[in-house]
């Protein structure tokens, strides 16, 4: 009887060990699981500007549920960040602007400080004007300008000379034209601006970084993802958008139609009661037609819902005269209200904010000095100046 009861205890030790072996270890063995994403997709960005990530399934604004292919425990949630407010953000980038552009100012002092202001030396300041792209015509008016001033004061201490030549650069870029954005609700619908420039200048950067200001600024602002020939220009933009709880109405078709990528972002908008829309484009200059087309229809089909508030045209500084035909371009296509000047870090060549507001007519309201989220600042004249003049 004993062995009869040894026996079945053996058997069921055996049975349980094999189930054991087969069942369970395997499990443990299994390698240490990596989040997964979708296909073709990567885990969250680093670095400073956004980039493509995953390609969303629906043409709707991305809502605070996830979308179905990346599971809620794949995808870590995203701290909403609080930018800070914009004002006097240019005085607090001041030596990033200095740093690219005190070459320009320390020249003109030394040339404006010799002792005699011959001929020549009146040739070399034009010529430091020009090359800083002030342009050619406007580096003629200041300089005879400079030189009337100078006769009339005499003699010339540096702080003289300095403030001579803050006074007029400061003059040159039309110091009381109104450079504030159209950013309030009215009637109940949104602000709504377009941002329109050719690709790589910085235009889907400027609209998330002036999405950020606006938040930081108090408002409530949702964008629209129109560069629909870009895949990652909507990407990019919904990146810089969920970093500060902005939705993005965007496509999931690559080459859909900007237009109503415009009107459902609107019309959304409108419905969730924002303070402004923020409508990036595509900037293909391929014909001068096709771009006046584009850009026609998608302020069009935005009119059937509200006005458009602004158009801001963004402008790469370092891009100098090619930037400028640009500029006229899209100023013959579109009726242009702002200019944003992007790159302004990364140039000596800030004499282009003259030439630009004086060539289109439109204030400077925008400069970008950076690529970091907070790097863009209201234009401020005088502290442009104060940071040329270091
Ligand atoms: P888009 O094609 O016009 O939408 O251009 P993007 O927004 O993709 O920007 C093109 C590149 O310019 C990106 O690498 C941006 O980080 C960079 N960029 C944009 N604005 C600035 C700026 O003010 N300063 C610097 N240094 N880089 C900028």
């Amino acid at each position: 009887m004993e062995y009869v009861i040894l026996a079945i205890v053996l058997a069921v030790l055996l049975v349980g060990g094999v189930i054991w072996l087969g069942l369970v270890r395997p499990r443990r063995n299994l390698p240490r699981g990596r989040t997964t994403y979708g296909p073709g997709t990567e885990p969250e960005a680093t670095g400073q500007a956004p980039t493509a990530t995953k390609p969303l399934p629906v043409t709707e604004a991305p809502s605070a549920e996830a979308p179905p292919e990346a599971k809620p425990e794949a995808k870590p949630a995203l701290d909403i960040e609080r930018p800070p407010p914009s004002a006097g953000r240019l005085v607090r980038l001041r030596a990033r602007l200095a740093r690219s552009q005190t070459g320009v100012g320390a020249a003109l002092l030394s040339l404006l400080s010799r002792d005699r202001l011959d001929d020549d030396t009146w040739d070399e300041i034009e010529e430091v004007l020009i090359t800083a792209d002030v342009g050619v015509a406007p580096a003629r008016v200041m300089v005879d300008e400079l030189r009337t001033k100078v006769r009339v004061l005499g003699t010339r201490t540096p702080d003289d000379v300095k403030n001579l030549l803050r006074d007029e650069l400061i003059a040159q870029l039309n110091p009381d034209q109104d450079r504030s954005l159209a950013t309030e609700p009215h009637g109940g619908n949104p602000a709504v601006i377009l941002m329109v420039g050719v690709n790589g200048t910085g235009k889907t950067t400027t609209c998330g970084k002036l999405a950020r200001n606006l938040i930081g600024d108090g408002h409530t602002v949702l964008l629209g993802a129109a560069d629909t020939f870009r895949a990652a220009a909507a990407d990019q933009l919904q990146t810089w958008g969920e970093r500060v709880g902005a939705e993005t109405v965007r496509s999931d078709r690559e080459g859909a139609d900007p237009a109503s990528v415009a009107f459902e972002a609107v019309t959304e908008g409108i419905e969730k009661k924002v303070d402004a829309v923020l409508i990036d484009t595509a900037g293909r200059l391929h014909t001068k037609t096709g771009l006046m087309d584009e850009l026609g229809k998608v302020k069009r089909v935005i009119e059937k819902k509200t006005t458009v508030d602004e158009v801001l045209l963004v402008l790469d500084a370092t891009t100098g005269q090619n930037g400028m035909r640009q500029a006229r371009v899209f100023a013959e296509v579109v009726n242009i209200t702002g200019i944003v000047l992007t790159k302004l870090d990364g140039t000596a060549k800030g004499g282009i904010v003259i030439s630009v507001q004086r060539e289109l007519g439109v204030p400077v309201k925008l400069v970008g000095l950076g690529e970091g989220p907070d790097d863009l600042a209201p234009f401020d004249p005088a502290a442009f100046v104060d940071a040329i003049l270091g």
